[in-house]
């Protein structure tokens, strides 16, 4: 019998999408360079579906693209002509919320969004938090531990997941559902799915802590002379405002193309260098005073030469805009790097002028998360062709590498960093990662190709 045959006897004729019924969406994630249609895809309703799925795959040493949201932007939800996509898009919904344990238990097909919502409703904040949130689902946020908008408060995917239940690529069901902070019995099984990316089983559902939820938000755009001031402002903010939520710096010409494409008329000439703070309010705070003194008191010392402080959501908003860079033109290559926060200026100086070297024609952007120390990178490549991007990329990640930094900081690696991936990691943690591999999925089923290099020596490690 087929694989395809197999599959639709066991899972129904819904859950096997085949031919004209695979819609484009299974083709590419939100970095657009997927090519191919998988030759079908499986859309479990149920862990025990998604278990017998993968036991038959298994079996028949089918491989198989796990797909969440597909607004991954490393490439890892792509498919191969020859692969399998499985979606748990009819896999979704909140099974729980715990007001005592401050949990939630979500399925891996529900988007952020929702399970957002559904925490406030219930008076809590989910604070994973990212501008694809309409799209992505609590399954590809835990396979690519997504990092976002408020990390630098409240942690990344991986530190706001207390327990997890996934199916390996033999049909087996691990759950670990587990609701307390504490919990020392062993080894950390939910670490080991919590960023790999669909390569070692197909997350099912996570139990997600959540937390008080802010009374209010206030957001400021400030102007600063260079980058020591940057992070001696960052500090200085962590130390005064207790909900500080938000910390995004913006290079001058990052800044200054995006007010302009927004209309925006916050500063008359771009700053060197431009940051947007946030702050939620918590404990005692329900107002913008403390975020205005704080701001008052930096600007007498000469830590910041300008502040602007939303006066209404819209303004807050406006703010925002900017950051999502609006006047970039495609095509471009982004990068997401991290880099010790002291070191970041110097490699965002160093980066520009290597690439401004090599490739005048091509403008390099810097912005990101810096109190996360991540750092994005925007380089436009108009008329660029193929082994100019594999210049610039060589470029970027040598000087990653150079600096002792990683070459995602909350992307992930999936195909488009998979060949980098020795400048992150040592020959000994690619090793071990293989053995993982190998002992977890020892057919290579799922999602091969992606995150690890040199496919081919997973089982001989
Ligand atoms: C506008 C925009 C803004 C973004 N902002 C951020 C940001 O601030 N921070 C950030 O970190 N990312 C950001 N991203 C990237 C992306 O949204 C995240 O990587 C997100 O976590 C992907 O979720 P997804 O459901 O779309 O997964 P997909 O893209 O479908 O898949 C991502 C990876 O997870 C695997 N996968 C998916 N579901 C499962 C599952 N159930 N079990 C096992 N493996 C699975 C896939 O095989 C693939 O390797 C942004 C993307 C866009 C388009």
């Amino acid at each position: 019998m087929s694989i395809i045959d197999a599959l639709t006897r066991a899972l129904g004729e819904a859950a096997v999408l085949t031919g004209e019924r695979i819609q484009d969406r299974f083709r590419s994630d939100a970095s657009t360079t997927g090519t191919s249609l998988p030759k079908a895809v499986i859309r479990p309703s149920s862990v025990e579906e998604t278990s017998t799925a993968l036991r038959i795959c298994n079996n028949h040493r089918q491989t198989v693209t796990p797909q969440g949201g597909m607004t991954g932007l490393a490439g890892g939800a792509n498919p191969r002509a020859e692969d399998v996509a499985l979606s748990l898009e009819r896999f979704f919904g909140i099974e729980e919320i715990d007001t005592a344990a401050a949990t939630m238990i979500v399925r891996a097909g529900t988007p952020l969004a929702a399970a957002q919502e559904a925490a406030a409703a219930a008076g809590f904040l989910l604070p994973i938090d990212l501008n694809a949130r309409g799209s992505c689902q609590i399954g590809g946020i835990v396979a690519t531990n997504a990092g976002g908008l408020r990390v630098i408060r409240h942690g990344a995917t991986r530190d706001n997941v207390l327990g997890l239940e996934a199916v390996l690529a033999d049909g087996t069901i691990i759950s670990s559902l587990n609701k307390m902070k504490k919990n020392n019995t062993g080894f950390d099984l939910r670490q080991i799915f919590i960023g790999s990316e669909g390569a070692l089983g197909i997350i099912t559902r996570a139990v997600l802590r959540l937390h008080p939820l802010p009374a209010g938000r206030s957001t400021a755009l400030c102007a600063l002379a260079d980058y020591e001031r940057v992070v001696l402002f960052l500090r200085r903010a962590q130390a005064a405002l207790p909900g500080l939520s938000a910390f995004e710096a913006m290079w001058e010409s990052y800044f200054q193309v995006n007010q302009q494409a927004t209309n925006g008329r916050f500063f008359r000439q771009a700053p060197a260098f431009a940051v947007i703070l946030e702050e939620d309010f918590v404990g005692e705070r329900s107002d913008r005073a403390g975020l205005e003194a704080f701001l008052a008191g930096a600007l007498g010392e000469g830590l910041i030469k300008d502040a602007v402080i939303a006066q209404s959501e819209r303004e807050g908003q406006a703010i925002w805009k900017i950051r999502e860079g609006p006047g970039l033109n495609r095509p471009l290559i982004s990068f997401d790097v991290s880099i010790a926060i002291g070191r970041m200026g110097a490699f965002a100086d160093d980066c520009a002028a290597a690439l401004a070297a090599r490739f005048p024609d091509h403008p390099a952007y810097f912005f990101g998360h810096v109190g996360d120390s991540n750092l994005h990178i925007v380089v436009l490549i108009e008329g660029a062709g193929g082994e100019a991007k594999r210049a610039i990329d060589e470029i970027v990640y040598g000087l990653v590498q150079s600096y002792a930094g990683s070459i995602s900081a909350e992307h992930g690696v999936g195909v488009l960093k998979r060949d980098f991936l020795h400048c992150s990691r040592t020959a000994e943690e690619l090793a071990m990662m293989r053995r993982i591999k190998a002992a977890l999925d020892p057919n290579n089923i799922l999602n091969p190709g992606k995150v690890l290099p040199e496919e081919a020596r997973y089982g001989a490690a």
